[in-house]
């Protein structure tokens, strides 16, 4: 497997000032788990504040703009994101792409003006539960990486894959082992077709649903090296326990 596990917590629009305990309480954790690399990607207004009150713990952004200036009102770039401290950004999340209608094209650009400015990226795919019902589950996903893919010589250095089914995230229900291990699998096979040997260095996260009770069985599934999770990451004693069990 790829480097240290990783697990990630994407705390989506949430995140107050006073929340910044928790980050801090979770860098602690994060310091007595040396062997589990922990990362926390708060709303843009607490990256520069979780920056500097967290050692121990990689901080990053949600999404970015592709442009790295300019007249985008309300738009965040990665170089803004760099500045601030962030040393990653998630592209590509399903709710971006169901919301704001991010395309495949889109993804990949925000993904190359990330890795242009520095950034490591976590670039989220997954199928619907109309997708999986109706067997296209590995398609959509492996069509999602075709398209979505970040190119270029070093673009498989900083990336991780996050692989979310949609219909898991936030409802408490999760693949079976054995079709998160498939998944990872077919992402894998893409990502080596894609990148070459540089392809089979590339963690790729589930995320969905993981909380501490389900944690070790889905980060022990085939080719899973780390969890992208949102609900269980808000709290340090949620998210302590799922590093304790990476
Ligand atoms: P969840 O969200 O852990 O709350 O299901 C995961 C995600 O959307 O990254």
């Amino acid at each position: 497997m790829a480097g240290l596990p990783y697990i990630v917590g994407n705390w989506k629009m949430n995140g107050t000032r006073a929340m910044l305990a928790e980050a801090r309480a979770i860098d602690r954790a994060a310091s007595r788990f040396p062997g589990v690399q922990v990362a926390l990607a708060p709303p843009f207004t607490l990256v520069n504040a979780m920056r500097e009150a967290a050692s121990d713990i990689g901080v990053g952004g949600q999404d970015c703009h592709v442009q790295a200036s300019g007249a985008f009102t309300g738009d965040v770039s990665a170089a803004l994101l760099a500045d601030a401290g962030a040393d990653f950004v998630i592209v590509g999340h399903s709710e971006r792409r169901a919301l704001h209608g991010e395309t495949n094209q889109l993804v990949r650009d925000k993904a190359e003006a990330a890795q242009a400015a520095g950034l490591g990226v976590i670039l989220c795919v997954g199928e619907t539960e109309a997708e999986r019902d109706s067997g296209s589950a590995e398609t959509v996903v492996t069509d999602q990486l075709a398209g979505s893919l970040p190119q270029g010589e070093e673009a498989a250095a900083k990336l991780s894959v996050a692989y979310e089914p949609v219909w898991a995230i936030g409802t408490g229900r999760v693949p079976s082992v054995g079709d998160v291990g498939a998944m990872h699998r077919a992402i894998r096979e893409k990502l080596t077709a894609t990148y070459g040997e540089a392809g089979a260095a590339v963690r790729i996260l589930y995320g969905g649903s993981v909380n501490a009770g389900n944690a070790s069985e889905l980060l022990a599934a085939d080719e899973v090296g780390g969890a992208l999770v949102g609900g269980a990451s808000l709290t340090a004693e949620a998210f302590t326990a799922i590093i304790g069990a990476a």
